[in-house]
């Protein structure tokens, strides 16, 4: 074990580990294009973007060139301003659905839902409603590691058992019926409609991630429950939030996952890709609205939340030029094509035994098994093929950098079937 990996093993803490770790990490010295270098020596194809984010892949040189700006690294946001995050912020509202008219800059995915929870709460206040705390969600989600975003994650696959006595007890529908299972079921809606009907006098919100869910268990859904979730959010004055965290800038097909329904929620989160996974930074964007009544004194007379490192010119800068980057290029084609050779690349994996399913959407290609992966046997067999995976419970998936060429992705798709195999 390099001297790295020993100190590495006795004081750093990695996602979701003991200490020390249960498996020793790889050590990376570089990464460029779709490529991660390692200390070995070994190249590794991207198959994760590092968990959404490197839509163009590491040290592209528009995103590089924007975070060597000669000016300033950050000022506080209170009291201050400057022009990366107006561009930003402004930008944001231009490509998102178009009642969102105003975005709250926070620091990470989970921060900008606890933003969006704090937004329903102060909404129903300033509408004499303070008793309506709760918010409404489906099985299945995931929303981040934070405690209010932690409250509406999946309550088995999450980690409720854990925080029982102490997290926020909200409401829970069952799981969208999967997209690939059959025709559209209405019947889910209604099951919706009176779960919303039960508890509309507790309830502030719904807060959902639209058509993929993500790490609660990579699964798809018709945009038809976004229609009805936005009917009865209008119909019992609750604050619809879609997380779009994970889908937002294009990997689902189109740019928001929101567009597939041409719904438009009262609160959007966008994070992870935004910076094209150069810097930390996240936003919840709301309409006129929800910003009135959480500005109103009955609601609480402004936005309670104020990150010291609110608005980060380096992380704003990089984001801009990130977003910018991906309109400029053709990333609904690029997203089709890996679609395509993720479909061709995936279905030798649906003869398998022990798979149960086999998905893509957009640039989203997963293989579900019928029981937990043997990690470490699927993540050799992927190094085997000379790509980087990171399976999780019953699932080995992938979401390639939108630059990634066509041989890269079938070389993931290569790698993702023998993870199959192995794990
Ligand atoms: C990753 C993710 C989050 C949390 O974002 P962080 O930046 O990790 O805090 C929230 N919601 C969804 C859908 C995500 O995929």
């Amino acid at each position: 074990m390099s001297t790295l990996s020993a100190l590495d093993r006795r004081h750093v803490w990695h996602p979701y580990g003991p200490m020390p770790g249960r498996s020793e990490p790889l050590v990376v010295t570089d990464a460029r294009g779709v490529r991660l270098t390692l200390a070995d020596g070994r190249e590794l194809v991207d198959g994760m973007s590092s968990w959404w984010a490197a839509v163009h892949g590491y040290r592209h040189p528009a995103l590089d060139a924007a975070l060597h700006a000669d000016d300033f690294s950050h000022v506080m946001f209170g009291g201050l301003t400057h022009h990366p995050a107006v561009e930003l912020a402004t930008t944001l509202v231009d490509i998102t659905p178009e009642p969102l008219q105003h975005v709250f800059l926070a620091d990470s995915g989970s921060i900008s839902i606890e933003v969006a929870v704090k937004m329903c709460l102060q909404y129903q206040r300033a509408h004499g409603r303070p008793g309506r705390t709760r918010m409404l969600t489906w099985r299945g989600g995931y929303h981040g590691d934070t405690f209010a975003a932690m409250s509406v994650c999946d309550p088995d696959g999450g980690m409720h058992a854990l925080w029982q006595g102490f997290l926020p007890q909200q409401v829970f529908a069952d799981a969208p019926p999967a997209a690939h299972d059959g025709p559209y079921d209405a019947a889910y809606d209604e099951h919706l409609a009176a779960l919303a009907e039960a508890h509309a006098d507790e309830l502030a919100g719904i807060v959902v991630e639209p058509v993929v869910q993500g790490a609660g268990g990579m699964r798809f859904h018709s945009p038809r429950h976004l229609a009805a979730l936005r009917e009865i959010a209008d119909r019992h004055d609750l604050v619809l939030v879609f997380d779009e965290i994970a889908t937002g800038f294009g990997r689902t097909g189109e740019l928001f996952a929101a567009d597939h329904a041409g719904v438009a929620p009262d609160v959007m989160c966008v994070g992870k890709a935004l910076t094209g996974g150069y810097l930390t930074m996240a936003a919840a964007l709301c309409t006129s609205r929800v910003a009135a009544a959480v500005s109103d004194e009955r609601g609480g007379g402004g936005l309670m939340h104020g990150p010291t490192f609110m608005g980060n010119p380096l992380a704003a800068r990089v984001a801009l030029a990130s977003v910018r980057e991906l309109l400029r290029r053709d990333w609904r084609g690029e997203v089709a094509a890996i679609g395509e050779v993720l479909t061709t690349g995936l279905d030798p994996a649906r003869a398998l035994p022990g798979v149960r399913d086999v998905r893509v959407l957009g640039a989203i290609g997963v293989v579900e098994l019928d029981h937990d992966v043997d990690v470490p046997a699927a993540q050799a067999a992927a190094e085997r093929h000379g790509v980087w995976l990171r399976p999780f419970r019953n699932l080995i998936y992938t979401m390639p950098p939108f630059v990634c060429p066509p041989e890269d992705v079938a070389r993931i798709a290569e790698g993702v079937v023998a993870a199959a195999i192995a794990g």
